[in-house]
Formats: structure tokens, sequence, C-alpha cells
């Protein structure tokens, strides 16, 4: 048998490393080039569902997240001024009943360092930092990556998991169109020691209201509380995970919400800023030996909570068929033939969302309880996320 292909990747993000890992598994060479100079403490919380779930156990890696996982018993409404809450649905034990696997919160950093871990334990040499992928040059047999800082890399494909600026979007498809959705979403960690008892529960709440929708969840074993909170203003474009704002400009954002939300805000260590922008789901992501991975495929909003999920999601299903298809660029078509309409599907579903976590009824509390009502049913629930969860990324047909 031929020796396996040597797949390159732009990027050491969640999707990167995932994709990494997968491939590594499958006894692929792997090198994956990422710009930062060092991986470190970046980011919050993000939520991994059963479909995520069953992709980072398929690595390996449950007996690690479990240290540092929160596994909600599920997860509610409240109404932003009466405080009314809401089952919006059970996880815990339901998810995994019901779709074979945990949903589970993790600090970003931790899903990371984990896999960061996985990767160089199979490895140690597979990442290379402060190599920022500006370009690539792609043979009849292989594919070079270029990197800023003069260096040239050889492969066989070149995988763009290189986030929601992806320079090899860019290369293969020219500027991706972005529109400002009007929305800022403030993102914080709160020691959950800072909290009255009433807001320490396991569980996920989601805060509707007119004009935003606040998300909170517990963090490390229970150690940090999430908070995301998204407020519509316009006055605010920068796409960013590390830009910094003030507890005031934050609470200003939500003045008039309830007690509850004031207090989050006012315990939260560092609250960042960022622009939510909306992109529609391109019409192709692969050409030759190059393709998409992640936020540089699929950009979405973070209202159906699956961004980490789709990247995860496609590393695993990418290492499949390169595993399945002696052809690469035939195996790098399969890989966007099994992801395309799944994650356009997801960045969709998002954009709905939106609007309806922001909707005007949620104005006055009777109109809010009939909205409520209505919109969270749980048939209708149900048909939301069933779908989202369901899918498993290692028995797909590829
Ligand atoms: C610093 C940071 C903090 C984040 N915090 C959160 C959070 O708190 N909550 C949340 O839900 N999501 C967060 N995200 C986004 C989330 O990780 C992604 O939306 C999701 O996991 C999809 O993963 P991805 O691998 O496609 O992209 P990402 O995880 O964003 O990874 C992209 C990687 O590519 C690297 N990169 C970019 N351009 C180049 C280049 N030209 N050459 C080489 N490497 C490059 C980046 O440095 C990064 O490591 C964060 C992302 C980053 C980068």
């Amino acid at each position: 048998m031929s020796a396996r292909p040597h797949i390159l990747i732009a990027g050491a993000g969640i999707g990167g490393l995932s994709a990494a890992l997968a491939l590594l598994a499958r006894g692929f060479r792997v090198s994956v080039l990422e710009q930062a100079r060092e991986l470190g403490e970046l980011g919050a919380g993000v939520q991994i569902s059963a479909n995520g779930a069953h992709a980072l156990f398929s690595l390996g890696l449950e007996p690690a997240l479990q240290t540092v996982w929160c596994e909600p018993a599920g997860k509610e409404i409240r109404l932003w001024s009466t405080g009314e809450t809401w089952k919006l649905f059970d996880l815990g034990a339901v998810s995994r009943q019901r779709y074979g696997a945990p949903y589970f919160m993790i600090h970003r950093a931790d899903l990371h360092l984990i896999l960061l871990r996985a990767v160089k334990a199979v490895a140690p040499d597979a990442v290379t930092l402060n190599a920022r992928v500006c370009g690539f040059e792609e043979h009849s047999s292989g594919v070079t990556a270029i990197c800023e800082n003069g260096s040239r890399v050889m492969g066989d494909a070149l995988i763009g998991a290189d986030g929601v600026h992806s320079r090899i979007r860019n290369a293969l498809f020219g500027d991706m169109p972005a529109r400002f959705t009007g929305l800022l979403a403030w993102r914080g960690l709160i020691p959950m020691e800072r909290l009255p008892e009433r807001l320490r529960r396991q569980v996920g709440t989601n805060w509707v209201g007119p004009g935003g929708h606040v998300v909170h969840y517990p963090l490390r074993g229970g150690a940090l509380m999430n908070f995301v909170g998204t407020a519509e203003r316009d006055d605010w474009r920068v796409e960013s995970w590390t830009e910094q704002g003030t507890t005031e400009e934050a609470l200003n954002d939500f003045r008039g919400w309830h007690e509850d939300v004031q207090t989050l805000i006012r315990n939260i260590e560092a609250p960042f800023k960022w622009a939510l922008l909306g992109r529609d789901p391109l019409a192709r992501w692969t050409i030759g030996r190059v393709t998409l991975l992640g936020d540089a495929a699929h950009p979405t909003l973070p209202m159906m909570a699956q961004g980490a999920n789709m990247s995860i999601e496609d590393g695993v299903v990418l290492a499949r068929c390169l595993a399945a298809h002696d052809d690469v660029p035939a195996a790098l078509q399969a890989y966007e033939a099994a992801r395309r309409e799944r994650t356009a599907r997801l960045v969709r579903a998002a954009n709905d969302n939106a609007s309806r976590f922001h909707n005007p009824a949620l104005g006055d509390a009777e109109g809010a309880a009939r909205y409520v009502d209505t919109e969270w049913q749980e048939a209708k629930v149900k048909q939301r996320y069933d779908w989202v969860f369901e899918y498993d990324p290692v028995k797909v047909a590829v």
C-alpha cells in the first residue's frame, strides 16, 4: 500500500486541530500552520451538543473532556423584564438517551488544550506556530502553502481552517460579502462564587427581550459562569474575540432588564465586545487540492451554538473522506458534498433564531408569554433541534 498523503492545515483552532487528530488517527502525515506566536487562554465558553460530542469521543477525548466540562440538566427561557421562566429543553440524561451522547459546556481554552495535547501525543512536531499562511501554489502532484515569514511547506492537500477571516477562502473565492447585523455581543466570564445562590444552577439560560438576548451557562465544573449578551447597536463593527469594553457600557446596553441580568453583568471579570456579521453560505468550498473547514467554510451567527460543533464535525468527516478515497481532489469533493447542505442549513437556522430571540412581541409581559408559548412549544423546539443533535459525523455516509 502507498504511503498516506501529507495534509497541510492552515489554522490550529478547534476545527484545524480536530481535523489533524482525526487524520493522524488514520495514519496521515499532518502539518498544521498556525499564525499565533503562542496558543493561550483565549475565549470563553463553547457549547458542545451530541453531534459534536460523537466526533470528539471518536477521537478518544471523553475522559479528558469530562474533567473540565459542565453537563447541564437542561435549558430554560427567561423573560427580560419579569424573569418569568419556561423550560426550553431537557439535556443531561435526556440528551444521552435521545441522541446517544451528552450536551456539555466547556471553556474554549480547555477544549483547545485537550485537542492540542492529543495531537502532540501522536505527532509532537505537527503544529508550527508563528506561521501565517498567506497563499498557496497548486501543482499537478501537490500543493505548497506559503507563509508570510517566507517559509513554504509542500503537501498533497491544503485545508483552510483559518477562521472567520480566512485567507485561504479569499485566495480561492475572493472576499466573502459580510452584512453587519446591527447586533453586538458582550462576552465574559464570572467567577461563580460572586453570584447569588439562585444564579448558580447547572442549567443553560436564554433570556429573551425585544432588542436583545442573554445566554449564560456554567463552565469548568461550575467554577465559572459564561455570559453572552447580545444587544441591538450599530456603532460597533469590529468582529473580534479580543476587543475589551467596560462594565458600564455593557450595563447600559441592558438597561431596564431584570435584576439577575444586571447582577451577571456587574460581576463579569473582563467584558469583551464583538460585532456580529452575517454571511450567506458559499456555493462551493473546494478547488483541486484545496478546501475549507470550520468558520472559514461556513461562518455563522452564534444563535444555534453550532460554530464549534460544525468545525469538529467537518474535521472527522474530512478525515473519513480522505481515508475512503485514494484520489485527493476526489476526497475533498466528497467531503464538501457530505457537509455543504447541513452547514448551510445551520447557518440559516442561526439567522432565523436571531429574529426569534429579539422579537418585538417580547416587549410586554402578556405578548411575551403568548410568543414564548407559541415559539418554544415542545413540538416546535424538537423540529428545530432534533436534526441538529441527531447527526453523527462518525457514521454519516461519505
Ligand atoms: C481567540 C479565539 C477565541 C474564541 N472564543 C470563542 C468563545 O469564547 N466562544 C465561542 O463560541 N467561540 C469562540 N471562538 C470561535 C470558535 O472557536 C470558532 O467559531 C469555532 O470553534 C470554529 O472553529 P474554527 O477552527 O473554524 O475557527 P477558530 O477556532 O477561530 O480557529 C482559527 C485558527 O486559525 C488561525 N489563523 C487565522 N488565520 C490564519 C492564517 N492566515 N494562517 C494560519 N493560521 C491562521 C487562528 O489564529 C486560529 O487559531 C474563538 C476563536 C478564537 C480564534
